[in-house]
């Protein structure tokens, strides 16, 4: 199967999003939304402080020990009737659901939010297989109807408005009268999606947490929908990334804490799913199966590197987007990838290699807002400027380890030499003052137009004289003064 190039023409897509004045309301408006409301969750500094401490070290020691963790969640699940399936590539991932769907004769699947099968692209492949899936997640509801991807990984439709939203279900959804009330849309798409739970025999849902030591999969959500996913059909498939594992129950309250309340600002989610087991002799509901598949797809390279592995830290809560200058501007399609903002430009480059995702690291003021709010204390910004060093750094190039897919992607043969010859110049005093004198004098033969870096600023202007000369000048009038 072929998954989508990402990035048709980022900057291009950020250049235009950028310019469109309805996008950046919104988005900004949103943005700003969230932001309050994370705000009001972390009155106190010190407890936010200790929390993210706690978050950091929940997040690393799980790291530390993954490849054990790994093996203990599998024996937990597989002991509790989890049936549990690796996949290295999405594709592997997208043939184990089908295959499950197959199993259980179905052609349907109903699913829970899951940015892993985003990520995977498993819509369009059960699509091409003839079958369908359908969200039960209001936001993602909204963008399967709108043939549209999420703009945001905790609220997939930020991007639309309420009107948007009005005037799509009243084209998209059969006898729906138009209505911009928010509780009445809420009612038409709960309406267009409760029966479907009753008929789907597979339901599909994405992790929060996976405990090792129990092998418990942990689900937060505030619609239901997630409850009913993994309730009502006969078979759960849960997906996820192989770095969501916890080592014990009691990490789970904390990194929760911090995901709920940098998400979407609440203390906690209307529902916490703790799923352990299949169904149980006696039991009145639950899944006669779960099965549980454990994605790779380019996890596996960012934890073989120290530095890159902090970026499998993450708890997807999205606040970095929410404060992201970037983001808020451009939103989240211009991205083209399935994580947009600084999470999408630190982790998109191990999923889809450097080659396709190259301008994401440099799409940043490194500002450092992202990391100032992230839960688990990623320091974004390093690991951008990481993967900026990696994207010229040739796969060849001598002493250094090819650590990312795609390395070298914006290596350029001049720019080297052309740096390589500033360190000469500026390491040697009499070049550097040549070099000083020539640009100071010769500054009006610089060219008006100097590419890219013109297009939005002015051009660099030498001053007439340099500072060494100017500080000569001075100290000459000064020793004649009197
Ligand atoms: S990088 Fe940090 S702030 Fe961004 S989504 Fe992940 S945990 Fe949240």
């Amino acid at each position: 199967m072929s998954h989508s190039h990402p990035l048709h023409d980022f900057r291009a897509a950020s250049s235009h999003a950028a310019q469109d004045p309805t996008q950046r309301h919104n988005t900004r408006a949103a943005m700003d939304f969230l932001m309050q409301r994370r705000a009001a969750q972390f009155p106190d500094a010190d407890e936010l402080s200790r929390l993210r401490d706690l978050g950091q070290r929940i997040r690393q020691r799980a790291l530390s020990r993954l490849p054990l963790l790994l093996e203990q969640l599998e024996a937990r699940c597989v002991a509790n009737g989890i049936q549990v399936h690796w996949a290295d590539t999405p594709a592997e991932a997208c043939e184990i659901v089908a295959g499950l769907m197959r199993q259980a004769n179905s052609q349907e699947i109903i699913k829970g939010k899951s940015m892993v099968s985003e990520e995977i692209e498993l819509n369009h492949f059960l699509e091409a297989q003839g079958m369908t899936a359908l969200e039960s997640d209001m936001g993602e509801f909204i963008v399967q109807l709108a043939h549209e991807k999420p703009s945001h990984i905790i609220m997939p439709a930020i991007h639309k408005t309420k009107v948007d939203i009005a005037h799509l279900f009243h084209d998209e959804l059969p006898r729906t009268p138009y209505t911009e009330d928010v509780d009445e849309l809420i009612q038409i798409g709960r309406h267009a999606l409760r029966q479907r739970f009753f008929t789907a025999k597979v339901g599909l849902s994405g992790v929060n947490v996976a405990v090792a030591e129990t092998g418990t999969l942990v689900l937060v959500e505030n619609e239901g929908n997630g409850r009913l996913t993994t309730s009502a059909p006969e078979m759960h498939i849960a997906i996820t990334g192989i770095e969501k594992v916890v080592e014990k129950l009691e990490d789970v309250p904390p990194i929760l804490s911090l995901l709920t309340r940098s998400a979407t600002g609440q203390p906690i989610t209307t529902y916490v799913n703790m799923i352990s087991s299949p169904r149980k002799a006696g039991e009145k509901d639950g899944p006669q199966q779960v099965h549980l598949v454990l994605l790779d797809n380019g996890r596996s390279q960012a934890y073989a590197d120290l530095q890159l592995r902090e970026t499998l830290q993450c708890i997807r809560c999205g606040a970095c987007m929410n404060h992201c200058p970037v983001y808020t501007r451009i939103g989240g399609h211009a991205y083209g990838t399935t994580y947009p903002g600084p999470i999408g430009k630190i982790i998109s480059p191990h999923l889809l290699g450097l080659d396709d995702t190259k301008d994401l690291p440099s799409a940043s003021t490194l500002c450092g807002a992202c990391s100032e709010v992230c839960p688990v204390r990623i320091p974004i910004p390093e690991l951008l400027l990481r993967l900026r060093q990696e994207s010229v750094t040739p796969e060849n190039e001598p002493n250094h380890p090819h650590t990312v897919r795609g390395q070298g992607a914006k290596y350029r043969a001049t720019e080297k030499w052309l740096w390589r010859s500033w360190a000469r110049i500026y390491s040697q005093p009499v070049l550097y003052r040549a070099s000083r004198f020539a640009a100071t004098r010769l500054r009006g033969l610089l060219p008006h137009d100097v590419g890219a870096w013109t297009i939005a600023r002015a051009k660099p202007q030498p001053a007439a004289k340099s500072l060494h000369e100017l500080v000569a000048e001075y100290q000459a009038t000064q020793g004649n003064q009197p």
